[in-house]
Parts: C-alpha cells; sequence; structure tokens
C-alpha cells in the first residue's frame, strides 16, 4: 500500500472520508499528537487500528467527536462537574471517560462498559471530523510503544506502506498526549496526567483524583502498564539533581565508542559537553513540545540517549515527567 502525506483540503478529506467509509484507517493531527483514526462504530475498522500499530488488545481507544456532535448519543453524563470541565477545556486536550451507552463498537473499550471521548481543538482535526461526520476511534499514530508522533514525517516513519493517507496539519504544538479524566465517580480522577494539569481540574470543580495503581489490581486505565513512548537507543535517565553522574555516563558511553547525547532542560545545559545536548527548552510548554521531536532525533543521532529529568514536576511538567519516566524505563 502506498502511504501518501496531503494537506489538509476539500480533496484529501473526501478522501479520507471514502478511507473511513471503507473501514480503513487515516492519519489525522491533532493539538496533542496525530492520531490513527477510523470509524468507532465498525468493529473491522476499530480492529484494523490494533493491527497497524501492534496494539496490545486490552487498551482501549478514545473516541473524538467534533465540538457539535451531541456527546448523549455515545454516553450517560450525570456528573454536573463534568459539564463544568467540558465548559473550561473543550474543544481542547482533556479526554474524559463516561458510562457507556454501547453506541460504538465494543472492541473501542475492549470490554469495559466506559467510553472515552476526546473533542479536538486543532482546527484540522475539527474538520476532519466534522467532514468525515462520524464517531472516530483514535491512539496515536505510532508503532504500539514507539515515541508518539507529533509531525506527519513521525507517522510516515512508523506507518509506511501500512496506511493509505496521512493528513498533514503540520507540528503538533502541545507535544505530549491529553490528560484522560474518569468522571463516573463522586470527583473527577485523572488516569493518564497530560497538557490538561489535575491543579487546573481542581480549581475548575473543586477537587481532582488522581488514580496509582495498586500492585496486583486490575488498572483502570490499562494503557499505563505498558511501556512506551521509547527511543530505539539505549537509554539512562538521571534525577534532576545527578547532572555530575549523567555527566560521566556521558564520558563512559563515549570512551567505550558509543555515539551518545544529553537530553536534559536548558538550564542544565552548561552541565554537559558543548555539542552534546538535544535541548527541551526552558518553560513547561516549550518542554511538552519538544520531549517527542527530541526522543526521535536521539534515536536517529545517537546509539544511547542520557536523559534528565528537568526540575519542576507540577502542572503540564507531571505529564511531561510521566513520559520521559516511560520512554527511558527498562521494560
Ligand atoms: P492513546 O490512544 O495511545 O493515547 O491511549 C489512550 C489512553 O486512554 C490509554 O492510556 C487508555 O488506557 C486510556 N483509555 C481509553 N479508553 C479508556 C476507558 N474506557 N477507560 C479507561 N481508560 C481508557
Ligand atoms: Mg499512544
Amino acid at each position: 500500500m502506498e502511504t501518501r502525506i496531503r494537506p489538509i483540503g476539500e480533496d484529501s478529506l473526501a478522501e479520507a472520508k471514502a478511507v473511513l467509509e471503507g473501514g480503513g484507517v487515516v492519519a489525522f493531527p491533532t493539538e496533542t499528537v496525530y492520531g490513527l483514526g477510523g470509524d468507532a462504530r465498525r468493529d473491522d475498522a476499530v480492529r484494523a487500528i490494533y493491527a497497524v500499530k501492534g496494539r496490545p488488545a486490552d487498551n482501549p481507544l478514545i473516541v473524538h467527536v467534533h465540538k457539535d456532535y451531541d456527546l448523549g448519543r455515545l454516553v450517560f453524563d450525570d456528573r454536573p462537574y463534568a459539564a463544568k470541565l467540558r465548559e473550561r477545556f473543550l474543544p481542547g486536550p482533556l479526554t474524559m471517560v463516561y458510562s457507556s451507552r454501547g453506541a460504538v463498537s465494543g472492541v473501542v473499550s475492549c470490554g469495559l462498559q466506559t467510553l472515552a471521548v476526546r473533542v479536538p481543538a486543532h482546527p484540522g482535526a475539527q474538520r476532519f471530523l466534522r467532514y468525515t461526520d462520524m464517531p472516530v476511534a483514535a491512539p496515536s499514530a505510532n508503532v504500539s510503544k514507539h515515541v508518539s508522533p507529533v509531525t506527519a514525517e513521525h507517522v510516515f516513519a512508523d506507518l509506511n506502506g501500512r496506511i493509505p493517507l496521512i493528513l498533514d496539519g503540520g507540528a503538533c504544538e502541545g507535544g505530549i498526549e491529553s490528560t484522560v479524566c474518569d468522571v463516573t465517580g463522586e470527583i473527577p480522577v485523572i488516569l493518564r496526567e497530560g497538557l490538561v494539569s489535575r491543579e487546573q481540574i481542581a480549581e475548575t470543580v473543586g477537587d481532582c483524583g488522581l488514580y496509582v495503581p495498586k500492585a496486583g489490581e486490575q488498572v483502570r486505565s490499562p494503557g499505563m502498564k505498558y511501556k512506551h513512548y521509547a527511543p530505539a537507543c539505549k537509554t539512562y535517565l538521571f534525577e534532576a539533581d545527578r547532572t555530575a553522574e549523567a555527566a560521566e555516563k556521558l564520558r563512559q558511553l563515549r570512551a567505550a565508542g558509543l555515539r551518545a547525547c544529553v537530553l536534559c532542560e536548558s538550564a542544565a545545559a552548561p552541565c554537559f559537553p558543548a555539542g552534546s545536548v538535544l535541548d527541551l527548552g526552558k518553560t513547561p510548554a516549550e518542554m511538552a513540545a519538544n520531549l517527542y521531536i527530541l526522543l526521535r532525533r536521539a534515536e536517529t543521532v545517537a546509539d544511547a540517549l542520557v536523559a534528565v529529568r528537568p526540575k519542576e514536576e507540577d502542572g503540564i511538567m507531571a505529564g511531561v515527567q510521566n513520559r520521559l519516566g516511560k520512554a527511558c524505563a527498562g521494560e
């Protein structure tokens, strides 16, 4: 199969719609990362998404809809605080997990009674969702467990030959995935940290939990148990105050003849030799936007990556720290 990258326009949208109506899948941009979308109502289309990515069959998908879509068609929504969250954050990088009406394929939620729904803010995503006029199931458009794609070229690198079409909307501004928030209980509970912070949610509705799986328990957001977001090179992760050890690791790797580089925030860059640093940037927004671009660059220029955690851990840095940890963790 030939994979084409096309800018978003009348012709490419018509092609995307025809692919989806045939049960196929296409990649499209959002403000977080690129998505791999198919008709959420069709078992065959949803299975195709899992097959293209090599995604584990117990990791449920998020359904994407345009901003005027009637949510009541898909889910039961009886929590007043959920309406406040939609009001403040949608369209945007907040995925909300509701009790499902069972209107989409059961394959989407892997048999769970809940459904994750997102309304992306990206104008290209909105156009695509309006044009195709269906609930679109979409995970990130990468090979499972690899770094999520934030450009059309990243998608091509992973999925060339496996999908017919990549709608090109330029580089994603957000850079990491949406926050996944369960809104079925008394208070919202974050299942996956992301671009909307726990602090922002708590400020909006008074309280917000963070789900931390306990040993032996069946996880509530199955995707979180997998190694994820990993570049192809070897990785070593150091805490923010361990720059001297990180510099020593870099020296050893290079002495062993490996191409090695460092990933760190701008403030830590002076601790390393000139030319060795992939600089995440200064602000949390910059670091989120740069993380996956630099993880993908690392695997092309280096055999080994020495990553140093940024100092900040709150707000959207909770999501950045989570992804960095998973990218650089062992199996
Ligand atoms: P991805 O599509 O790769 O960004 O991953 C989607 C994330 O949403 C994964 O962590 C899933 O486990 C989570 N998710 C999707 N649907 C549900 C659901 N119904 N309940 C809980 N978590 C979900
Ligand atoms: Mg993903």
